[in-house]
Formats: C-alpha cells, sequence, structure tokens
C-alpha cells in the first residue's frame, strides 16, 4: 500500500561540517533500511555537501522552499530549478513558519507546488491550522483552504506525485503532539479532499505525514492510525539517534 516516509527538516540549523556529519550518521543507521522512505531537508547552502555525502544512498535530499520562478530578478530567492542542480529531489512548501514569517499564502503555495513539479522535485505540502483556529472550530476550515488552495491547478498526475503533510501549528516545535486520534481525524478529512478534488483512487494513494513534536516515544502510536503515513519531523531530526528511532519505528 502506502510505504512509510519520514522526512527530516532541518529548518535554520546546522552548518555544512554539522550538516554532512549528521547525514553520514543517518545513512549509517538507516541507509540499508527500505521498509521506509527517508529525506532530509538541510538549508540550502548545506544542501549540495548533504547531496553528496548522501550520493549512492536510498536517502532523498530536498530544500526548505523553493521561488516559483525559474529565474531572474529575485534577489536572495532560489528556484526549483537551480535546487535540482545542487543535488535536491524534494522540497518542503508552505511549511506554517513560512506562513506565519514570510508571507507564504495558498496561491503561493499553488505556485511553489507547480513549480516544484516543472523541476521535478517532490514536494511536501505543509497543511495545518493554528491553536486559535481549533479552539474556534475552524480546523476543518483552514486544512480545507490549504488543501484545495495547493491543489488548485495541480493535475491528477503531480498530485499522485506529491506528498502532503498535516502539521498542526500548535505542535510544531512545542513538545505538544497531537493525539494519534486528533491527527487521524484530520488525515482521513485530507483524503476526503482529496478524493473531491481528484477520485478515491488518488486519496488513497497520496501519502500524508504528520508534523508536530514528533519523537520516538510517540511516533508508533501515530503511524499505527490508518491515514497516517509517515512523519515530517523537525526537532528530533537534528540527531542520529532519534532520526534513525522515528525512521525505524516498527522495530
Ligand atoms: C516541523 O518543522 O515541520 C516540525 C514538525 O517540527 P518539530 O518536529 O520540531 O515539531
Amino acid at each position: 500500500m502506502r510505504k512509510p516516509f519520514m522526512a527530516g527538516n532541518w529548518k535554520m540549523n546546522l552548518s555544512v561540517e554539522e550538516g554532512v556529519s549528521l547525514a553520514l550518521g543517518i545513512k549509517d543507521a538507516v541507509g540499508d533500511y527500505d521498509a521506509v522512505d527517508v529525506a532530509v531537508a538541510p538549508v540550502s547552502v548545506v544542501l549540495p555537501a548533504v547531496a553528496q555525502a548522501l550520493k549512492g544512498s536510498r536517502i532523498i535530499v530536498g530544500a526548505q522552499n523553493i521561488h516559483w520562478e525559474q529565474k531572474g530578478a529575485f534577489t536572495g530567492e532560489v528556484s526549483a530549478e537551480i535546487l535540482a542542480s545542487a543535488g535536491a529531489s524534494m522540497v518542503i512548501i508552505g511549511h506554517s513558519e513560512r506562513r506565519q514569517f514570510f508571507g507564504e499564502t495558498n496561491e503561493t503555495v499553488q505556485k511553489k507546488l507547480l513549480a516544484a513539479h516543472r523541476a521535478g522535485l517532490h514536494p511536501i505540502v505543509c497543511v495545518g491550522e493554528q491553536l486559535s483556529e481549533r479552539e474556534s472550530g475552524r480546523t476543518q476550515a483552514v486544512v480545507r483552504g490549504h488543501v484545495q488552495g495547493a491543489f488548485a491547478a495541480v493535475d491528477r498526475a503531480l498530485a499522485l506525485k506529491t506528498t502532503v503533510a498535516y502539521e498542526p501549528v500548535w505542535a510544531i516545535g512545542t513538545g505538544v503532539t497531537a493525539t494519534p486520534d486528533q491527527a487521524q481525524e484530520v488525515h482521513a478529512f485530507i483524503r476526503t479532499l482529496l478524493a473531491d478534488l481528484y477520485d478515491d483512487d488518488l486519496a488513497q494513494t497520496v501519502r500524508i505525514q504528520y508534523g508536530g513534536s514528533v519523537k520516538p516515544d510517540n511516533v508508533k502510536g501515530l503511524m499505527q492510525q490508518p491515514d497516517i503515513d509517515g512523519a515530517l519531523v523537525g526537532g528530533a531530526s537534528l540527531k542520529v539517534d532519534s532520526f534513525a528511532a522515528i525512521v525505524k519505528f516498527n522495530g
């Protein structure tokens, strides 16, 4: 069915040397473990060295953001094509930190999703509600807006090559994880949205990761849920031991 997919979002952490060292450690620990797809997303300037360190391994290297244009007068930005040329094969799009601090909107997420596919990068599209939105009963409305906004211009073939990450903002970096039931409820809802946008087959094929304070001691309960296919991991992806334990959640 859907192969588990664990991705580490290193955020703005680790120098080139530290990133390569972590990548090599992850390669040693899980490089031969093919029950789970594994990805790491370093800072973009660290990415080429990490890609080089992981060359020939099964571990996927991705970026944390892209600009939607291919090239041009966009000072400080990096395009999907340039990241692909630097060794990326995946990209995280619409992370809540980008929505919160850098003006990411459903519209820019949509453009970036198309740009990722244009360059052949596998996108992980993040969706998820803030605490106030959950508390006021708007979780489904927010998640619907994120999913419909992201996929609005994406055809079925490209949607099939996309991963969704449900990341409740209140659980990111806080140590508070959604309970497996809370996460499952939203994951199942996301599948109904995908079924409405495309069809049941696609909804059952696309992988949906959970993200938000995933740790070795809570990953198993989350992964036991029928609609949770993996995790997007921040803090716990910065250490070999914790990330490897998450990848090998099944023992
Ligand atoms: C994230 O950054 O996507 C994330 C889920 O972070 P953390 O695991 O630290 O909550």
